[in-house]
């Protein structure tokens, strides 16, 4: 008995090896036939990209722009919502390539792979490692679909290609108006409403500084703090956006911009209210990111309410023209 039930394991065991002789190298091979079959066409414009300090390569753009939608969009996002985001990244390429003058940060290539610099761009191997085999196979192909079904489409204003700027969340609010956080004009990136981002990203999201810890963040010595530390009017909020999030704050005795308080305290938005208790200083924050120009995740709650990538582009930029290029 003991015997017969030892050599069924042993069966067990042969056949889950032979399995996995013979099926995960098949599978690694069909990932790799299908990979090698260029899903874009090569040709055209190239890319000249710093994907390191010391490592420049060049990639046919549609083929750049696919590593650019899997590092700036979750590739869980609807269809609708990744062609959206395809057009802008490559109204922003095309609008980087057009520069006659090399970049200071990287004079040998037109573009970077720092979202802080130029946008996000990841290779295959990043994605793989991101999502998985099995996850890669589907995103890629689907995030590829994007790319091919809005080839050479573009987004101009006036005739110009657009600087197409893009957030994460507004988290409800509507959009900003660049003027409020660029003190630029931008004609076509004001603000529009947009109640499409999920219920989750509304939600406000809360950050505790003591009072100690915040006037260190901001560049104010104990010494400049007046009397009212510890009490609620030591962050006072002043000036609201046409939106509604915050222009300008007024910590201890000094004003600030928004976008600069953010960016000191290292807050997900400008869109934040401020409350006191005890010691600490709270801020309860919606949204995330600049809120200019499109909404990602809104873009993807209007592609999940039906609407088309050119509908969820022409609703975030305003005024703009979605054309092939060569112009
Ligand atoms: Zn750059
Ligand atoms: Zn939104």
């Amino acid at each position: 008995m003991l015997k017969r039930t030892g050599y069924r394991w042993l069966g067990f065991v042969v056949i889950a090896m032979a399995l996995v002789v013979i099926g995960v190298p098949a599978l690694l091979v069909r990932g790799c036939t299908w990979e090698s079959r260029e899903p874009v066409q090569k040709g055209g414009l190239q890319v000249k990209l710093q994907v390191s300090p010391e490592q420049v390569v060049s990639l046919p753009l549609e083929q750049y722009l696919i590593g650019v939608v899997a590092a700036e969009m979750p590739a869980s996002f609807e269809q609708e919502a990744l062609k959206a985001q395809t057009v802008a990244a490559r109204t922003y390429t095309l609008m980087r390539l057009e520069r006659e003058s090399p970049d200071e940060k990287h004079p040998n290539a037109q573009l970077c792979a720092d979202p802080g610099h130029c946008q996000a761009w990841i290779n295959n191997a990043e994605m793989r490692k991101r999502w998985g085999v099995l996850g890669f196979r589907s995103n890629y192909k689907k995030i590829t679909t994007a790319v091919e079904a809005t080839k050479s489409q573009v987004l101009t204003f006036n005739g110009e290609l657009i600087d197409p700027v893009y957030h994460s969340s507004c988290g409800g609010r509507g959009t900003e108006d660049a003027q409020d956080v660029w003190s630029q004009e931008v004609p076509y990136l004001k603000g529009v409403p947009c109640t499409f981002d999920t219920p989750q990203k509304q939600e406000p999201v809360i950050t505790r500084f003591t009072n100690e810890d915040l006037f260190a963040r901001v560049g104010i010595a104990d010494t400049a703090v007046p009397a009212a530390a510890g009490t609620s009017g030591v962050v006072e909020i002043q000036k609201l956006t046409e939106s509604g999030r915050v222009k300008s704050v007024k910590v201890g005795s000094r004003v600030y911009r928004g976008v600069d308080l953010r960016k000191s305290l290292g807050l997900r938005s400008t869109d934040f209210k401020v409350t006191a208790q005890g010691e600490e200083i709270i801020f309860s924050t919606r949204g995330y990111g600049h809120a200019v120009g499109m909404c990602q995740y809104g873009a993807d709650g209007l592609a999940s309410r039906g609407a088309q990538y050119n509908q969820i582009l022409a609703h975030y930029y305003r005024g703009t023209k979605l054309e092939k290029v060569p112009r």
